[in-house]
């Protein structure tokens, strides 16, 4: 029987066991993906002995995602280039790491508003930590994504994305997010990738916003948030955090299991019962 889980500490609230357990039943796979309970101080061992251990592979959750890409045997060049790695596989015993929020937030947004990129665009990002470093490294390589606008409550934080990431297609510039009013109009897409409304419920203003703009958000809980009550209000088109978890955990089922699971309506419905319920 293939064995895969989620390493994290603690690692009880993450949703990853219910959507891969879902798709193990869905596809009849006789497999079984576990919560795996790692403190900081075994990190390394773990990793150490992972060829012993029967994991096909394994996701990794906070706070490990940087320390994991530092013990991979070898990293994909986007895990490199975040220095984060969300998900390992084996490949001669060897540990091997990838890093896919990116690409979860870029299949969730080209599966629910298609064409968002037909032309030429210009999209504004808020935040600048962990999840807003893969994001913009995957929008930038989109070849309609021209210019990334940065801005994040420490603007020094921002810069530092953007030099780092510099080079890769799109211009990225940095800024306050006090600069947001300023900037907003310019942007057809709309990032929230900080933790603003996670549980906070604060917002920031999306005065000025095109019509025609596309509000994307990251934070799952609240299913929505101040930013996409902002965005619907003022009749933009949104996207929930919800999408980007559940696509961001494709590539992982695909290398431990063998086959290429569907993010789906009925697998939406479930996590979010499972979400609302407070959950595990
Ligand atoms: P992180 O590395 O800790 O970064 C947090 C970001 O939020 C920073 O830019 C921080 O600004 C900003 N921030 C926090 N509180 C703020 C406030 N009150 N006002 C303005 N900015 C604030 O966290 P992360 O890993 O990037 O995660 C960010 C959020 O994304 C979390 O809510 C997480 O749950 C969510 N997430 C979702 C997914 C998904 O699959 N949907 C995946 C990953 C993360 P400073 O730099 O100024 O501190």
């Amino acid at each position: 029987m293939r064995r895969a889980g989620v390493i994290g500490w603690p690692v009880e609230h993450s949703r990853s066991p219910l959507v891969h357990g879902t798709w193990l039943k869905r596809h009849r796979i006789a497999g079984v993906y576990d919560r795996i309970p790692v403190p900081p101080d075994e990190l390394e061992t773990f990793f150490h002995d992972v060829a012993s251990s029967g994991l096909a592979g394994f996701n990794v959750t906070i706070p490990h995602k940087e320390d994991a890409a530092r013990l991979v045997s070898r990293a994909t060049p986007r895990a490199v280039r975040l220095g984060s790695v969300n998900t390992v596989w084996l490949e001669g015993g060897e540990p091997v790491g990838d890093s896919t929020d990116g690409e979860g937030f870029m299949a969730s947004l080209d599966a629910t508003t298609p064409g968002w990129d037909a032309d030429p665009i210009e999209v504004l990002v808020i935040g600048a930590g962990g999840a807003a470093r893969a994001i913009v490294a995957a929008l930038a390589e989109r070849a309609n994504v021209t210019r990334i606008a940065i801005l994040n409550r420490t603007p020094t934080r921002a810069g530092r994305l953007a030099s780092d990431l510099a080079g890769l297609g799109a211009e990225l510039e940095a800024g306050p997010l006090d600069d947001l009013h300023r900037r907003v109009a310019a942007a057809s897409l709309l990032v929230n990738a900080s933790s603003l409304g996670m549980d906070d419920g604060a917002s920031v203003s999306l005065e000025g916003a095109r019509p025609d703009a596309v509000a994307a958000e990251i934070v799952y809980v609240p299913p929505v948030t101040p930013f996409l009550e902002e965005a619907a209000a003022r009749g933009l088109r949104t996207v929930g955090g919800l999408g980007m978890l559940l696509h961001q955990a494709v590539p992982g089922f695909e290398r431990w299991f063998g086959v290429r699971p569907c993010v789906d309506g009925e697998l939406e419905r479930i996590v979010r019962a499972d979400l609302s319920s407070g959950g595990p």
